[in-house]
């Protein structure tokens, strides 16, 4: 019945301050079984060569637990190149989100249905939406990079969807 609603493919199943906070028990408890994950701003700041110790480690405990990850961006073949290379995990470059083609492409290496795979963003109108529209949970997270004007903008636009994921989760 959500799908019918307008606006539905930009409400994120579930939003968390950072990649950090999403563990392998609760995306089990949820049915997720692999991690189609952004780039910019969801694991590493723009720009950012290499991945945070962080980061590393969590992508290490998620794949060591049996839920492996792709890393799924908009950006250039170099730049995530460089950044998978220290976590060990393919990757789709120039994805074109929020068109599917990129998002299908990483749902085929993970060899699962897009049921029992989550995509974690940073941003409603391209991972959201994308994630929904090809059958996968959409987790969100806050962006690194917070403060700047562009993102501020951004959020505010993407307010009322962040706050009706508030509403259902505390309904449910
Ligand atoms: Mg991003």
């Amino acid at each position: 019945m959500r799908k019918s609603r307008f606006g539905a493919n930009l409400i994120p199943d579930k939003v968390f301050g950072a990649i950090q906070d999403i563990q392998p028990d609760w995306l089990r408890a949820h049915g997720v079984r692999g991690l189609a994950v952004d780039l910019d701003n969801t694991l590493a700041f723009y720009g950012q060569a290499e991945p945070e110790p962080q980061a590393v480690r969590w992508v290490r405990s998620l794949v060591d637990a049996g839920i492996p990850v792709v890393v799924v961006t908009n950006n250039s073949e170099a730049r995530v190149r460089q950044f998978c290379a220290p976590l060990g995990v393919p990757y789709v470059f120039r994805a074109g989100k929020p068109r599917l083609r990129g998002l299908k492409q990483a749902i085929q290496m993970l060899g699962l249905p897009p049921g029992q795979i989550a995509q974690v963003g940073d941003q409603v109108y391209t991972d959201v939406w994308g994630a929904k529209r090809s059958g996968m949970t959409a987790l969100l997270v806050s962006p690194m990079q917070k403060g700047h004007f562009l993102f501020n903008l951004r959020r505010w636009l993407e307010g009322p969807f962040i706050r009706l994921a508030r509403r259902e989760e505390e309904s449910a």
